[in-house]
């Protein structure tokens, strides 16, 4: 593992996230500043993404697809378990870690920073809050190690409306049987571990709704076809198929009846982590038009050198750093288990509009090359579209927001 291990203090039977301890003078530290172990975590895995991810980008983006020797590579670099205690093999750190991570990666490549994303602030994460002593220890090691997670909420018919989800849930002696099929579930080619929602008690309305880890393999599921997206187009996002699946009663995520309040909880913190990919995109776009408007003349000098083009620059740079504080506080808030609900929503929204807008300048500035696909921002204008549609749309984040500034 290149990524340092960072420990957490957590363990197996830890039901309540790790406390971040502040530092007497912490009222003096900036948001932004990172701790040593954070400032590792963060140059280990831009350095990695630089070396290993940027030369497949466009490969990937045009083949669709992650290759597993890159996956594998995550792995190996203690990215893919970051909030899984030591003990279980992962890295024994925090939230925060984990949407350093996603920054990071999606600097690059947004395709790999939602796989990473997944992977730890909705599986991980949600296993580590609710999944028993023995599910934990039967799935989180594989986690932290060679197997990627997916979160499988949404459904044809229900998204921004997720509770109104069809698939049923029937006891059947000592194992549920589960029927009916998801849609858009980001990782799911390449997962192992499924967290799949479906309904125990629909006269009971979203009390009836439970939490299941369905592993790959089991009779009666199959993965569906797989969605050809305007962008993220190497993250895998297709439809899951269950006939009759049994799932064994021990492999209940949470308590049956309670999956709505892991579906929400988990929610809650992944939208941090797509604020997290978003930043990290933004920030990517702003790069490249730096380098290239210093580099590209025009008139008889390079056009960074119109103060025009500069004033763009520069309120690119101020709307990924407020970004970045909206993003950073949020996912400190919740590392301190202070409440973060609005916050992560700000997060989410304002990221992925920025994402958007600085993705969008730098197509402009690099002028008709930005058009085309032999260079880098094209990929990265098509993936920003994403931020602003799952886990909540932007509406929905709105919709939390005015909720929680109105009561
Ligand atoms: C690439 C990709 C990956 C995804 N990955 C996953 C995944 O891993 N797991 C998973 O479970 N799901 C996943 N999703 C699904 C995603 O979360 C949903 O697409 C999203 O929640 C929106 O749901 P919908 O597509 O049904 O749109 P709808 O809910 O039909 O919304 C359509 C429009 O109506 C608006 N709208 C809806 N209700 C309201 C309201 N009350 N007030 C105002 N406006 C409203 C929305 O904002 C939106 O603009 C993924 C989707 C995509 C495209």
């Amino acid at each position: 593992m290149i990524g340092p291990r960072l420990h957490s203090g957590s363990d197996l039977n830890d039901n309540i996230r790790p406390v971040t301890t502040l530092p007497a003078d912490a009222a003096l530290h900036p948001l932004t500043t990172l701790a040593e172990d954070e400032r590792l975590l963060r140059d280990s895995i831009r350095e990695f993404a630089h070396a290993q991810v940027r030369p497949l980008v466009s490969e990937m983006d045009e083949q669709a697809k992650i290759p597993r020797a890159l996956i594998d590579q995550l792995f190996d670099l203690g990215v893919m378990g970051i909030e899984i205690p030591e003990a279980l093999g992962g890295s024994g750190g925090r939230f925060f870690h984990a949407v350093l991570a996603v920054e990071e990666l999606s600097r690059v490549d947004p395709s790999v920073g939602v796989l990473v994303d997944v992977q730890n602030t909705l599986v991980a994460n949600a296993l580590l809050r609710w999944g028993s002593v023995d599910l934990k220890a039967r799935v989180l090691p594989k986690l932290a190690s060679k197997s990627v997670g997916a979160y499988a909420l949404s459904e044809a018919g229900s998204g921004s409306d997720a509770f109104a989800l069809q698939t049923r849930a029937r006891e059947d002696g000592d194992h549920y049987r589960l029927d009916g099929r998801k849609l858009w579930i980001t990782n799911a080619h390449e997962a192992d571990f499924f967290i799949v929602f479906a309904n125990l008690n629909p006269e009971a309305g979203y009390r009836g709704i439970t939490a299941f880890i369905v592993e790959r393999g089991m009779p009666g599921f199959t993965i569906g076809k797989k969605e050809d997206k305007l962008g993220i187009r190497a993250s895998s996002t297709c439809e899951l198929l269950l006939e009759h699946c049994r799932v064994p009663k021990a492999n209940v995520l949470g308590e049956a009846g309670k999956g709505y309040k892991v579906a929400i909880e988990t929610l809650n913190e992944g939208r941090i982590g797509i604020g997290a990919q978003m930043l990290g995109l933004a920030a990517g776009a702003l790069e490249h038009a730096i380098r290239y408007t210093k580099e590209r003349h025009q008139f008889g000098k390079a056009i960074a050198d119109f103060q025009g083009v500069q004033f763009q620059l520069a309120r690119a740079a101020t709307e990924v750093e407020a970004a970045r504080l909206l993003v950073y506080n949020a996912a400190r808030l919740r590392d301190l288990n202070e409440p973060f609900l609005t916050e992560a929503a700000m997060c989410k929204i304002y990221a992925s509009e920025v994402a958007e807008h600085v993705a969008s300048l730098a197509v402009n500035l690099f002028g008709g090359y930005g058009f085309v696909k032999d260079y880098p921002v094209e990929k990265l204008y098509r993936d920003a579209k994403i931020g602003q549609i799952y886990e909540g749309t932007s509406n929905l984040q709105l919709q939390t927001i005015a909720k929680q500034i109105l009561s």
